[in-house]
């Protein structure tokens, strides 16, 4: 499936890519949804902490309100004990004066403290004996305040007696029970002594209305706090309540009724007080007031001075969807950037691919191509491409390919013109082996017609004339022999007979041939064969002789004055093989290295005026090495202008019987 280097090139960057885009989508997955998560329960905190500051302000101001009316009621419990106290001495100050008498005067102070009207409270005077001597609820009066105490454990009979008291009094807090009070209440006592009459003078308010308000002002803290929760916003449903540490619902969540509660979450009441107390993180529970069918997470907090419970509760699947969002975008975007860049990497890998589909394609056309024609039309494309990718591999490998096309049509049209050079030559090889065959016949019929007429009676100008009819007709035969013969070889038709013959005998003949001719030159011909070599030997003895025979003549013909050598000796032997060496040497006009360097060559001479002065076709030398190298041998020449030549060639026989008769002869 991927065999292409595009195909392959695409789905590597497919695969890195795409691991990237899982490995980012990994961690922003797993980091991303954490530090949302942690965002989002933050808020929740942030939430508790906001309710939080506004209970605590709630709290401050009570305490503080209470604080203020406190020592408000104080100073005018004070205030008003004084005036009591200067108008109780003012009634002494008139028995003394003698204008009332002292019974009277106390018993005028006594019912004017009956009668005081103190809204807050109550003016009362005791004895020194702790016994209510008048009260402004006169149901108290007799009554004895010896067993009271203060919320300081003082007994009030005792510390608070106009002996005990400095000139500016005191002040107690204590719970005096009695018809008409609350049992509960607490009372603020200021006292002062009234000298003279041994009385202490006793101002009191009820505490208990204070308490009062302040519960009121706390109802309307909650009223306050109510408000703010309405506001506040967790998520999408998420929601804020206040309990109390009995269970009550103080502030509720939003369409809910305050009773439904302790029925219903008694369990998860428990766990987020003990949560807020321990400082735990948070709460999971499915919300009750969802029909336990959403799970919740609740952050709550502990007032210790209320005893208030305040829990910030928000659906777990709402805390995570803004995470979840951001994932899903992110995921969106990733993919969008993965599938962009994958298009922009197919789109990269097709131009970068372009070129080397031209090249294949270009490759392909090439075998179908005709090299014998000058530049086509198909070869501009390539073209075109070296010179646009004139710098990168393209370009190169495309000029490589021009460059091979251009070389590979040269070559081809060089090798066209040489087979029909060949072919040339062939068809001329085969012309010249037909004639020489062709001219052979009437050449014999010359010949032999010559030595019919010859044998007649002729007169002696016609006996002349036939002689040289029949000495031209036997140089023309040599002449179209020696042309087939090379003919024969070139076109590698000429095969070796394999007969047996003496080869000791055949030298001598050969020798003896040229004996008179040698002798006629005043020549010495010499001739040395080694008695190994008269035996039988298989091989061909008709073309050992054309050698021997191109080669003596050569020596006779080209020598004027001195010897002709023929040497032969075999001293090499392969099992039945022998190697024999022919050696045949003159002293006569010899050839210049150059001349020998061609002598192997058809149709070659080793001087132009050779042919003028000595005749012959310059084939002989040619046939004698190719023949030689028929016989697994090589011929080999050695000679000196003017001093002489040596032809040295070997050649390997069969031995068939080793008659070992004959010795080396000389002639
Ligand atoms: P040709 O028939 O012309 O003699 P060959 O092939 O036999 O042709 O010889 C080629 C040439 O080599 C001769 O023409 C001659 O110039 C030179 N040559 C051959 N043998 C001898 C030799 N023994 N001495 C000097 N020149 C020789």
């Amino acid at each position: 499936m991927f065999t292409t280097l595009r195909s392959k090139m695409i789905l590597l960057i497919t695969v890195v890519m795409g691991i990237t885009a899982i490995t980012v989508m990994y961690f922003t997955h797993r980091d991303v949804r954490q530090v949302m998560l942690n965002a989002e329960e933050h808020s929740a905190r942030n939430v508790l902490e906001l309710a939080e500051l506004n209970i605590r302000g709630g709290y401050n101001r009570l305490i503080s309100d209470k604080i203020e009316i406190l020592s408000g009621l104080k100073d005018e419990l004070r205030h008003i004990t004084t005036l009591a106290a200067s108008v109780l001495r003012e009634y002494r100050a008139l028995g003394e004066r003698g204008a009332l008498s002292e019974e009277e005067a106390r018993s005028l102070a006594l019912d004017w403290i009956r009668t005081f009207n103190f809204a807050k409270g109550e003016l009362f005077v005791f004895g020194p004996d702790g016994i209510i001597l008048a009260d402004s609820d006169r149901s108290v009066e007799g009554a004895s305040l010896a067993s009271l105490r203060d919320l300081k454990g003082r007994l009030l009979a005792e510390d608070m007696r106009y002996d005990e008291l400095g000139p500016t009094g005191d002040s107690a807090v204590f719970v005096w029970a009695h018809e008409g009070r609350d049992p509960r209440g607490k009372n603020m006592g200021y006292f002062l002594p009234i000298a003279g009459w041994n009385w202490t003078l006793g101002g009191l308010i009820d505490f208990e209305n204070i308490e009062a308000e302040s519960q009121r002002k706390l109802a309307a803290i909650v009223e306050v706090l109510k408000k703010t929760f309405q506001k506040i916003r967790i998520g999408e449903t998420g929601y804020v309540f206040l309990f109390s540490g009995n269970h009550e619902l103080l502030i509720p969540p939003p369409g809910v009724r305050s009773e439904m509660l302790s029925n219903v979450m008694e369990r998860q009441l428990e766990e987020l007080a003990s949560a807020a107390k321990q400082g735990e993180t948070s709460v999971r529970y499915l919300d009750p007031f969802a029909d336990n069918s959403v799970l919740v997470e609740a952050f709550s907090t502990y007032f210790k001075a209320f005893d208030w419970y305040l829990a910030v509760v928000a659906p777990v699947h709402e805390i995570q969807k803004p995470a979840e969002d951001l994932l899903a975008s992110q995921s969106l975007i990733i993919g969008f950037v993965f599938l962009g860049a994958l298009l922009a990497a197919f789109l990269m890998v097709t131009k970068i691919s372009r070129p080397l589909k031209i090249l294949t394609s270009y490759a392909k056309t090439l075998s179908s191509q005709d090299f014998t024609k000058e530049w086509g039309d198909e070869d501009r494309s390539i073209r075109e491409l070296a010179a646009k990718y004139n710098e990168d591999e393209v370009g190169r490998l495309a000029k490589a390919f021009s460059f091979m096309e251009t070389e590979l049509k040269k070559n081809v049209r060089h090798a066209i013109a040489s087979t029909a050079a060949r072919e040339r030559l062939r068809a001329k090889d085969e012309f010249l082996a037909n004639m020489s065959h062709e001219m052979r016949t009437p050449i014999h019929g010359i010949l032999g017609m010559t030595e019919l007429l010859l044998e007649g009676k002729l007169s002696t100008k016609q006996q002349r004339f036939a002689e040289i009819i029949r000495g031209s007709g036997k140089s023309l035969l040599s002449l179209i022999d020696d042309i087939l013969d090379f003919s024969k070889i070139e076109a590698s038709k000429l095969e070796l007979e394999a007969t047996s013959f003496n080869l000791g005998d055949l030298v001598e003949d050969v020798a003896e041939h040229f004996a008179e001719t040698a002798q006629s030159k005043g020549l010495e011909l010499i001739c040395s064969v080694a008695p190994v070599c008269y035996g039988s030997f298989q091989g061909d003895p008709a073309r050992l002789r054309q050698i021997l025979v191109n080669l003596c003549g050569n020596a006779v013909k080209f020598t004027d004055a001195g010897q002709i050598v023929i040497r032969v000796f075999a001293d090499l032997r392969l099992g039945r093989d022998w190697q024999v060496q022919f050696v045949v040497s003159d002293t006569g006009i010899g050839m210049s290295p150059e001349q020998q360097a061609r002598i192997f060559e058809p149709f070659v001479q080793a001087d132009n005026t050779t042919t003028r002065r000595y005749g012959g076709s310059g084939l002989g030398l040619a046939i004698s090495k190719r023949l030689v190298e028929l016989m697994h041998g090589q011929l080999d020449v050695e000679s000196a202008l003017n001093r002489g030549t040596t032809f040295r060639f070997s050649a390997t026989f069969p031995q068939i019987t080793n008659e070992g008769s004959g010795a080396p002869a000389t002639t």
